[in-house]
C-alpha cells in the first residue's frame, strides 16, 4: 500500500533501537526523510547508516538525551519544521509502590509524560499552520491494563493519555491527528531487561523467564519492531486521517478485555 507520505519529513526520537527504531524504518521505507535521536552516538549512527543504504531517505542524526531541555533544544533546532512526529524515551525502572521517592516520579514524568507534551508542543503550532501533521507517542499496554511493578510507567503515560485525549480533538480541526501506540510485549532491549528481572525475581533461567512471560500473550510470542513500525507508519499516512485520539494497543491478545 502507498502510504501517500513520500517526501515528508519526521522527527522520531529515541530511535537507534527497538521500537523507535521500527518506526523510523518504517517511515523510511515509505519515502519520508528522517531525523533521528538517541544518546548513544555508535548505534545511532549505524542505525541512520543501514536506514540510508535500505530506503535512500535523507537521515539526519543528532545524540542527546531527549529528556534533557538543552539536549532536546539542539534536536529541534536540527530538526526544523517536521510534518511527523514519533515521540519516544526509555521507560522507567521496575519497583515497588512503597519505594518510590518523589525524584524517583519527577524523571518519570519528565520522560514519558513532560518530554512528549514538549514535543508536540513544538511541533503543532508548523502542523497547524501547513494543515497537515501526524503525531504518534509510543506508551504502554500499562495505560490500559496496569503492570504493577512498573507504577512509575503506569503513572506517568496516564497523564500524557489524558493530555492526548483533549489535545488530539484540539487539533484536529487543523488537520492534524495526534494518536498513541501501546505496546505489549516486543522483543527489544527493553524486554530483554524485564526478563532479566523475571528471571532474577523467579530464580529461573532467561530462557524460562521469556518462555512464562510468552505464555501469558495469546499469540505465544513477543512482537516484532518492524509489526510496530508498520502500525505506525499506517498512522502517519494520508489514509489515517480520520483516526483521531486513540490508544492503539499491540499485545498479541494479552489484555483480556472485549472492548
Ligand atoms: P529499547 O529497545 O531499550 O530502545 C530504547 C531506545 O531509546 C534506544 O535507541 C535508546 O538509545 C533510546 N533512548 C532511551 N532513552 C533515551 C533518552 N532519554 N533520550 C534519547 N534516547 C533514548 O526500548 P523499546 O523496547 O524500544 O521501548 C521503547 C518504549 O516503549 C519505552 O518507553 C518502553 O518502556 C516502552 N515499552 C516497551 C515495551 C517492550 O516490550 N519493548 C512494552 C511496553 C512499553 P540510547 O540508550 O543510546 O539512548
Amino acid at each position: 500500500m502507498d502510504l501517500g507520505i513520500r517526501g515528508k519529513r519526521a522527527l522520531v526520537t529515541a530511535a537507534s533501537k527497538g521500537l523507535g527504531r521500527g518506526c523510523a524504518e518504517a517511515l523510511a521505507a515509505a519515502g519520508v526523510d528522517l531525523v533521528i535521536n538517541a544518546r548513544g552516538t555508535e548505534a545511532l549512527e549505524a542505525t541512520a547508516a543501514a536506514i540510508r543504504a535500505a530506503h535512500g531517505v535523507t537521515v539526519t542524526t543528532v545524540a542527546g538525551d531527549i529528556t534533557d531541555v538543552g539536549a532536546r533544544a539542539a534536536v529541534l533546532a536540527a530538526a526544523g519544521a517536521v510534518d511527523i512526529l514519533v515521540t519516544n524515551a526509555g521507560g522507567p525502572p521496575p519497583g515497588m509502590w512503597s519505594d518510590w521517592s518523589r525524584e524517583d516520579f519527577l524523571r518519570a514524568l519528565d520522560a514519558n509524560m513532560l518530554t512528549p507534551i514538549a514535543l508536540m508542543q513544538w511541533a503543532l503550532p508548523g502542523m497547524i499552520a501547513k494543515r497537515w501533521g501526524r503525531v504518534v507517542n509510543i506508551t504502554s499496554q500499562s495505560v490500559k491494563a496496569p503492570i504493577p511493578q512498573l507504577g512509575l510507567s503506569n503513572a506517568a503515560r496516564a497523564g500524557l493519555t489524558g493530555f492526548v485525549a483533549g489535545t488530539a480533538r484540539q487539533v484536529a480541526p487543523e488537520g492534524v491527528t495526534i494518536n498513541n501506540l501501546l505496546p505489549g510485549i516486543h522483543a527489544t532491549d527493553r524486554a530483554v531487561s524485564l526478563d532479566a528481572g523475571v528471571s532474577k525475581a523467579k530464580g529461573i533461567s532467561m530462557e524460562a523467564a521469556a518462555a512464562e512471560r510468552m505464555a501469558t500473550i495469546p499469540a505465544r510470542r513477543y512482537g516484532t519492531a518492524a509489526e510496530f513500525g508498520a502500525t505506525c507508519a499506517f498512522l502517519c499516512s494520508q489514509h489515517a486521517g480520520f483516526i483521531v485520539g486513540q490508544n492503539i494497543l499491540l499485545d498479541g491478545g494479552a489484555m483480556n478485555a472485549t472492548l
